[in-house]
């Protein structure tokens, strides 16, 4: 038997909490579906910690609303609110069983022994660790001791799951197996969950939505295909994925297309769906985003290969500066103009690389790039 618990949503509304005279989180709001896998993804310092420490009940808020289920739970202490948090740390007892560690918040609410014993050997059971009950902690690896971790947590039949930086104590490979674990069990269990997490990838590879920080301020919401593809600003597109940011000034907006001058470079005539802005103006300072794989780079005396790409438009002509070989694709570094640019190229076999101080033709479709604030 494995368990399935409640999914109900959580929402904040207009949340302000200062450190003293600090503000951490300038009016925050957000609303997180129910049975959701859910990401807060920010640089260190955003305020993710702080705004899901929070959620648990372990922070308070000076304005604004907490609401689980409808309700509002501003004012309720964490151990009356029935919310699961797994700590960074795990903070599991060292000297006690897996067994013991994952009952011990049902012994501290008094529930009886046999119950006790089919709750534990429930959760055990949906985290895949019904064999290890008798182990200790430190004869467990960093993913086991993980998955008592959650055990514990989600044994209290918890509404909401918080997670905070969930992975991050783990190596790089068991890091890329148990998101997927985390995932599946998420899954399992139905429960509406929300994960703090510094690592775009890990964000985007697994959260159904995701909002990212920066500086206490929420700076968009949404799919990770929607952040990657409609970055509303130069922070979100550069934080979600790579992408190369320039200055730019409009110089015409009409019905159905913008133009654009990159400085030092030229003018693009971009669709009006290229706007992360509501209106824009002419002479109005603007940047242009664009993704290092939207480029296509055209070496002289080459078919034009894939820089043919019927709309493409010509930047000019770059300078090689050097390519990182990853395999799949080379990524180079370019100089065109004043600017330095990322060109990501698809290596094929037979696929030459591009050695630095050669000169190609750069162009690109406009339907790639991404009009966002100065
Ligand atoms: P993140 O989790 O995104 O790294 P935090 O929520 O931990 O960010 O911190 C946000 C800001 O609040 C940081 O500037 C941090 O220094 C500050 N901060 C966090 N906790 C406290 C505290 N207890 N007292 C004062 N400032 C704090």
């Amino acid at each position: 038997m494995t368990l399935t618990l409640s999914k109900v949503p959580v929402e904040c509304r207009n949340i302000r909490l200062s450190y003293g005279s600090t503000p951490v989180l300038k009016d925050v709001s957000l609303a997180i579906e129910p049975g959701e896998f859910f990401a807060l993804l920010g640089p260190s310092g955003s305020g993710k910690s702080t705004l899901l420490r929070l959620i648990a009940g372990f922070n308070r808020h000076q304005q604004g609303q907490l609401l689980v289920d409808g309700k509002d739970i501003s004012g309720v202490p964490p151990h009356k609110r029935n919310i699961g948090m797994v700590f960074q740390s795990y903070a599991l007892w060292p000297h006690m069983s897996v067994f013991d560690n994952v009952a011990f918040g049902l012994v501290e609410r008094r529930v009886p022994k046999d119950e006790i014993r089919r709750r534990v050997g429930e959760a055990l059971d949906t985290v895949g660790l019904a064999d290890y009950a008798a182990r200790r902690p430190n004869q467990l690896s960093g993913g086991q001791q993980q998955r008592v971790a959650l055990a514990r947590t989600i044994v209290i039949e918890p509404q909401v799951l918080l997670l905070d930086e969930p992975l991050s104590n783990l190596d790089k490979n068991l890091r890329v197996q148990m998101r997927q674990e985390l995932l599946a069990l998420q899954r399992r269990l139905g429960i509406t969950t929300i994960f703090v997490t510094h690592d775009q990838e890990e964000a985007m590879t697994t959260a159904d939505r995701m909002a990212v920080l920066d500086q206490g301020v929420v700076q968009q919401v949404g799919s990770p295909v929607a952040l990657y593809d409609t970055p509303v600003n130069a922070f979100v597109a550069t934080f979600v994925g790579t992408t190369n940011v320039l200055p730019a000034r409009v110089t015409a907006q009409l019905a159905d297309h913008v133009d654009v001058a990159i400085d030092g470079v030229g003018s693009l005539p971009l669709p009006v769906s290229a706007l992360a802005l509501p209106a824009v103006r002419s002479g109005d300072a603007v940047n242009v985003s664009f993704r290092p794989q939207a480029l296509r780079l055209v070496v002289p005396g080459e078919a034009a290969g894939d820089g043919s790409v019927s709309g493409a438009r010509a930047l000019g002509v770059a300078t090689i500066v050097s390519g990182e070989f990853l395999g799949e694709w080379t990524r180079y570094h370019l100089k065109l103009g004043p600017h330095s640019l990322i060109a990501d190229r698809v290596h094929g076999p037979g696929g030459r690389q591009l050695v630095p101080g050669l000169a190609v033709t750069v162009s690109i479709d406009p339907a790639a790039v991404r009009i966002v604030p100065a």
